[in-house]
């Protein structure tokens, strides 16, 4: 009766029969919970930092050490990634268990909780580890079998918005991870794929308005990354702090010390001085537009 008329959006019919759990209960319902001693969906903003890929030790222990001193709260950093072609030369390449190695150095030295990427199941219980939220990235979104594993660990979860699906399917993937009895799941908004992006490098466009959106269908909190989403170091400023003026729960930065040098995605890593003063715009945007604070 109700796949009828399958829509791309949300009807009142889907919050009871196709993400009852997802739904809020009622208007001001709102998820607030605590991962590694950081609150999510209530006052705080929390900022997650760090290079695109775990390159070296080298490296992830001197991001860990900045994004610290400038109040972010958890590093995050791929060791296993979803590269999009196959071809790797020696530097391009994923450093998979030796970067969840470092980043365990990482977070022991400098006591910051971290966020990484998980791809396949059978990696889970490793990179679980280490992480202390399991990033689920935008190709994985509807991998329901995937989604279902990481779930059964019981670890906080961060689904990633695949770049074509409709805030329904995001819904509808989230349901999957609230299904299992997770509760602690944050969904996070990295740009879709549109025909205008504005810039010939710029493959996607990051979408504010899901995160009001999302905030009317959902208690679940929600963040934005403008790195993915932008693919462009002088727009990711602007879009964080538009991030946080729509809404967004958290925000998720990429940063590497010497942006141009970074082995993948070079155009989008703000720099250390960059991250210090757009840590002081968010807290001033989070304060002025919402009461609430970043740090
Ligand atoms: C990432 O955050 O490292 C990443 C690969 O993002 P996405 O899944 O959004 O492309
Ligand atoms: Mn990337």
């Amino acid at each position: 009766m109700d796949n009828k008329f399958p829509g791309k959006d949300i009807s009142i019919q889907d919050l009871k029969s196709k993400f009852p759990l997802t739904a809020k209960k009622n208007k001001n319902h709102k998820s607030i919970f605590k991962i590694a001693g950081v609150e999510f969906g209530g006052k705080k903003i929390p900022i997650f930092a760090g290079p695109n890929m775990v390159e070296s030790k080298n490296l992830i222990l001197d991001v860990a050490k900045n994004i610290k001193k400038n109040n972010c709260h958890f590093l995050r950093g791929g060791a296993f990634k979803p590269l999009t072609f196959p071809y790797r030369s020696k530097n391009y390449n994923e450093t998979r268990e030796k970067g969840i190695e470092w980043l365990a150095e990482a977070k022991e030295k400098y006591k910051i909780p971290i966020i990484t990427e998980v791809m396949e199941e059978k990696y889970i219980s490793l990179v679980s580890e280490v992480a202390d939220i399991l990033q689920i990235g935008s190709r994985n979104m509807q991998n329901y079998p995937f989604l279902t594993a990481c779930a059964k660990t019981n670890k906080p979860i961060m689904l990633k918005r695949h770049y074509g699906s409709s805030l329904r399917d995001w819904l509808g993937a989230a349901e999957y991870i609230l299904k299992e009895g997770n509760k602690k799941l944050i969904l996070c908004e990295r740009g879709v794929v549109v025909p205008h992006t504005h810039r010939e490098t710029s493959r996607f466009l990051l979408d504010l308005q899901v995160v009001p959106a999302a905030k009317e269908i959902t208690h679940l909190p929600i963040i934005v990354d403008p790195s993915h989403a932008t693919f462009w170091r002088p727009w990711v400023k602007s879009m964080a702090l538009s991030g946080i003026a729509a809404g967004a729960d958290g925000i998720m930065i990429e940063v590497h010390p010497n942006p141009k040098k970074a082995l993948v995605d070079p155009l989008q890593p703000i720099d250390y001085r960059e991250l210090k003063n757009l840590m002081i715009l968010m807290n001033k945007v989070a304060k002025s537009a919402w009461g609430r604070k970043v740090y």
